[in-house]
């Protein structure tokens, strides 16, 4: 027979003689070409010996309250950051992931497109017409409060009163 190594049935060909499920026509022709073929040989050695593992495996039993620990045991261990992801988890991680970061960009986009514009801070000279537009007794008044202020401050203070009698 050719060799099926290298060829599109090659590991069908050997996965059914390693699971001991190929014909006994096909098991014959191939065994024949293994005597004169290394790589087959090695091919079909290593999977007759992980079905052979696979054979020998015996699960552990389980134990009779094992549901019922598990589920102890994943109300205890379940964090606050599980919690809280939680909702995103719904999607699978490959398309969660863009999905979330999409989502993070749009919503980026949409405050910084939407966001009303900030009123520019006056130029200078809407500062000076606005100091301009104060009228002369205007400015009176605010002198006079001061200095009602000043000697108020005069008036409380001890020492000033002393200072000014001398
Ligand atoms: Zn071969």
């Amino acid at each position: 027979m050719r060799c099926p190594m290298g060829t599109q049935e090659s590991a069908e060909v050997l996965l059914a003689y390693g699971a001991c499920k190929l014909d006994a026509e096909t098991t014959a022709a191939l065994e024949k070409h293994m005597e004169t073929c290394p790589a087959c040989r090695e091919s079909a050695r290593g999977l007759r010996s992980a079905w052979e593992a696979l054979d020998a495996f015996e699960a552990p039993p389980v134990s009779p309250d094992f549901d019922r620990n598990l589920y102890r045991r994943i109300a205890r261990e379940v964090s606050w950051w599980d919690l809280l992801v939680r909702p995103f988890r719904a999607f699978p991680v490959r398309q969660g992931l863009p999905m979330a970061a999409a989502a993070g960009v749009m919503l980026l986009a949409g405050v910084m497109l939407y966001r009303p514009a900030a009123p520019p801070p006056p130029p200078p000279d809407a500062v000076q017409a606005v100091v301009e537009e104060l009228r002369p007794d205007q400015v009176e008044n605010a002198l006079d409060d001061m200095e009602m202020l000043r000697e108020f401050s005069h008036a409380m203070r001890p020492d000033a009163v002393e200072a000014k009698k001398m």
